[in-house]
């Protein structure tokens, strides 16, 4: 059987196109690796996704997105997508538990965390390290570093300062590169510490604790915590499907350069990140992918 559409990746992007294409008739197979919701879960409180006056906890935002697929009854399996093969006019879908066949694909597998690049850091990765807050397995009075400065730096910060031991932000930079709002927050919380000018040299373990060297223009220092946290940018995960390596997006459209074959949300979004931009992107492709099942024609 050749299926109408796949969809790979439920984060905002997948399911807000999802859902729709569920509405106007084609039923999609959504291919989700890891949980429904995507990056969402890592964010600490969404002010900025209208709706929510008084802002939304990541995690309870994607209980409502989540609520939503199911009410509409979208198919989804708990599967990685590997490969994204064109074939006899149509695409195969590749995953570990079998081939799916599929006129339309949409790409909506969002990013993932650069490393560091820290000596010490793949010792203790999925250990003492982690990329994503929600990875962290135990917070309740542990202490924490986080590396970077950036918006996800400081929303990590206050997530895990709540019931912390202690958190300390070590940044490079001389100043933050995060919104005004997060930065006054964090100078308010009274467990976070923001360490400027602090560059991380080396990472190790000892007596059950991470520790980390750094270099500051007052000389070397070092910081001890229970889990260390990476918070460095991100990049997209593009690559990660074979068979992408070739395919781009138009200009800054849901099409791209392979015909049946749309992209939408923060894999393709460069600096600009959003909820709102994912939904609102994968509506976008949901309503041309709908015109392309009709009229055979991308728009
Ligand atoms: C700490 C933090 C705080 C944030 N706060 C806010 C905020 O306040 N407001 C705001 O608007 N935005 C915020 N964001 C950004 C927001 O979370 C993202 O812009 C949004 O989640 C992007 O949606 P997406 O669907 O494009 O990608 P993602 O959410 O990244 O979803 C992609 C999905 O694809 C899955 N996937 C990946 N590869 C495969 C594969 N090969 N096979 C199958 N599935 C795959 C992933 O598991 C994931 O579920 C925040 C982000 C972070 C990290």
């Amino acid at each position: 059987m050749v299926r109408d559409v796949v969809i790979v990746g439920a984060g905002p992007a997948g399911i807000s196109a999802a859902v729709y294409l569920q509405r106007v008739g084609y039923s999609p197979l959504v291919f989700e690796k890891d949980r429904v919701g995507g990056l969402l879960m890592n964010a600490n409180l969404v002010e900025n996704y209208p709706g929510f006056p008084e802002g939304i906890g990541g995690t309870e935002l994607v209980d409502l997105f989540s609520e939503h697929l199911k009410s509409q009854g979208v198919e989804i399996k708990h599967s990685e997508v590997t490969e994204v093969k064109q074939e006899k006019g149509h695409f195969t879908v590749v995953t570990p538990d079998g081939d799916t066949e599929s006129r339309i694909v949409l790409i909506t597998i969002g990013t993932k965390p650069k490393e560091a690049g820290i000596p010490g850091e793949n010792e203790l990765k999925g250990t003492r390290l982690f990329y994503e807050v929600r990875e962290i397995p135990e917070r309740d009075e542990k202490d924490f570093i986080i590396i970077g400065g950036g918006d996800a730096a400081f929303d990590y910060a206050l997530n895990l300062s709540k019931g912390a031991g202690k958190v300390d932000i070590v940044c490079r930079s001389t100043s933050p590169s995060c919104i005004s709002l997060l930065k006054e927050r964090v100078q308010q919380a009274p467990n976070i510490t923001f360490h400027k000018e602090t560059s991380s040299e080396s990472l190790s373990e000892a007596d059950g604790k991470v520790k980390l060297s750094c270099k500051t223009p007052e000389g070397e220092k070092e910081f001890d915590a229970d889990y260390v946290l990476i918070a460095c940018g991100r990049e997209s995960r593009w690559l990660d499907v074979k068979g992408l390596e070739s395919v781009s997006s138009i200009g800054n459209m849901t099409r791209t350069t392979v015909r049946g074959l749309f992209v939408a949300g923060d894999v393709k979004q460069g600096d600009h990140r959003q909820v709102g931009i994912a939904v609102g992107d994968g509506v976008q492709a949901a309503m041309s992918i709908a015109d392309y099942l009709e009229r055979g024609e991308e728009k």
